[in-house]
């Protein structure tokens, strides 16, 4: 048979089968170089954005400069509303038409919070003649990939008086870093023998901060009053105030290209920080044609620890950020809030995992997210039997399957793992119980919760359209 020839099988074959598609293949310029300039935009995101309250600081300035009014300043007449909860979680709608609230919002969501470590609320100790201060992790991570790099130490001191200290230490080229150490291989022999979950135990992630002693005279904690010192002229603070603070350890330094052909983008914080940017740069890049019902796009705290507490999704954060617009608009009435968030629809934007070739085993291949591969669709995550998913409706699915095939958005249908392999989940059951219908849909991650995630800016780019589509055709 000739080459070009299809044989009949082949030609239905097409027709009927899925076929997931390579997004770099046959790559038009225009996306490719929109691309490359979206994940400029996204790197700077994550610069900028190293705790929640800084990326709820970065949104808010993004935010105000694309003519968003804080709700709180904001007039019947404002269309464009910038909500903020204690300064790290929020959100910002847009308003079609005030009189449709109860028809509900287009409500796209991601988490701003990352794992991380957090120093403990009396760190500071001296051993050995060097002074450390302790940590308590945050989010699910593995302890060992966290020593012997540099790290920077980044949140807010407040003092007895209400004074905010705002920290920012160790990214700048001349600041200095803090360390975790291990021990050298020579030594290791009795390391080796533990599990990977006790190489480093919790309690080892101790950060080092000094040598010196006060005066240059040793004597008992000469080396920690030494740090205190410098602390109180540096900051004005004394021991007691670490303990109304929120002070975060993260990987110091830029996100990065990887790759010769830069198609990576490599950062601490993708998880869910990705979503978080593109989600807040859809609904800014929202023409007001492209628009017909009222949308909004939420950042969460605390999803890394079971988005607990009155800024995690499992608050009620959604309601108040939807009663606080019907009250701007004079509507907040029971009722009306109870249509609007049952009448909603949700995209419970987070990240999947990828196939990383070197860990196949624990992939189904046929449904789990290919890197490269397009924006992540998962109408189900959990754990075993699917325990603990909202499992999205077969009509939504469809509904958002067709939105995202309008705008030519690469998607792939994904999973957490194979069957049994473990599992997870996001935010998206603590929306659902509005009854508003609730899907997960991300980018997929390699190397996920670790210093250094890697997302593929194909992927990043499909999730962007993905969430355009979204906001235009649901
Ligand atoms: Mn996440
Ligand atoms: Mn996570």
């Amino acid at each position: 048979m000739p080459e070009n020839k299809k044989s009949e099988a082949e030609k239905i074959g097409e027709k009927l089968f899925f076929k997931k598609k390579n997004a770099w293949e046959d790559i038009k310029k225009k996306d490719f170089d929109e691309l490359m300039s979206l994940s400029e935009g996204y790197k700077d995101f994550l610069n900028k954005s190293k705790t929640e309250r800084e990326a709820m600081v970065t949104i808010e300035k993004i935010a105000k400069k694309f003519g968003f009014v804080d709700i709180r300043k904001a007039k019947r007449t404002d269309k464009k509303l910038f909500i903020q909860y204690d300064g790290v979680c929020g959100a910002l709608a847009v308003i079609k038409n005030p009189d449709k609230c109860a028809d509900g919002f287009l409500m796209n969501g991601a988490h701003i919070d990352v794992p991380r470590l957090d120093l403990k609320q009396y760190p500071l100790y001296e051993n050995e003649d060097m002074a450390y201060m302790k940590t308590h992790y945050y989010g699910g991570i593995k302890k060992y990939q966290w020593v012997t790099r540099p790290l920077a130490l980044h949140g807010v001191i407040v003092t007895e008086s209400g004074k905010k200290i705002n920290v920012n230490i160790g990214e700048k080229q001349n600041d200095i870093v803090f360390t975790i150490n291990d021990i050298l291989p020579h030594l290791a022999q009795d390391q080796y023998k533990k599990t990977p979950a006790k190489i480093i135990e919790g309690e080892q992630l101790n950060i080092l901060v000094g040598s010196i002693p006060y005066k240059f005279k040793s004597s008992k904690d000469s080396v920690k009053l030494a740090i205190m010192d410098h602390l109180h002229n540096e900051y004005g603070i004394k021991e007691e105030d670490f303990v109304s603070a929120e002070l975060q350890l993260v990987p110091a330094g830029e996100a990065r290209d990887i790759g010769f052909d830069r198609s990576f983008v490599g950062a601490h914080g993708q998880d869910d920080r990705v979503c978080s940017y593109l989600g807040l740069k859809a609904i800014l890049d929202m023409k007001a044609s492209e628009i017909k019902k009222n949308i909004m796009m939420v950042f969460f705290d605390k999803e890394e620890i079971g988005s607990a507490g009155n800024a995690g999704a499992d608050s009620n954060i959604v309601e108040r950020i939807v009663n606080d617009i019907l009250n701007l608009y004079g509507k907040a009435d029971y009722n009306t809030l109870i249509k609007s968030l049952e009448n909603s629809k949700f995209l419970s934007s987070d990240v999947n995992a990828g196939i990383d070739p070197e860990w196949k085993s624990v992939n189904e291949p046929m449904n789990a997210a290919k890197i490269g591969y397009g924006v992540c669709l998962t109408k189900f995550t959990g754990s075993g039997g699917k325990s603990g998913s909202n499992e999205a409706h077969a009509e939504f699915v469809a509904d958002i399957r067709k939105a995202f095939n309008k705008d030519n958005v690469l998607w792939q249908t994904t999973e957490l793992g194979k069957v049994d392999q473990g599992g997870g989940g996001t935010v998206a059951k603590f929306l659902a119980r509005y009854g508003m219908d609730v899907i997960d849909c991300g980018t997929a991650l390699l190397s996920m919760h670790s210093p250094f995630e890697v997302a593929s800016k194909a992927d990043i780019y499909h999730t962007y359209k993905a969430y355009k589509a979204f906001y235009k055709y649901l």
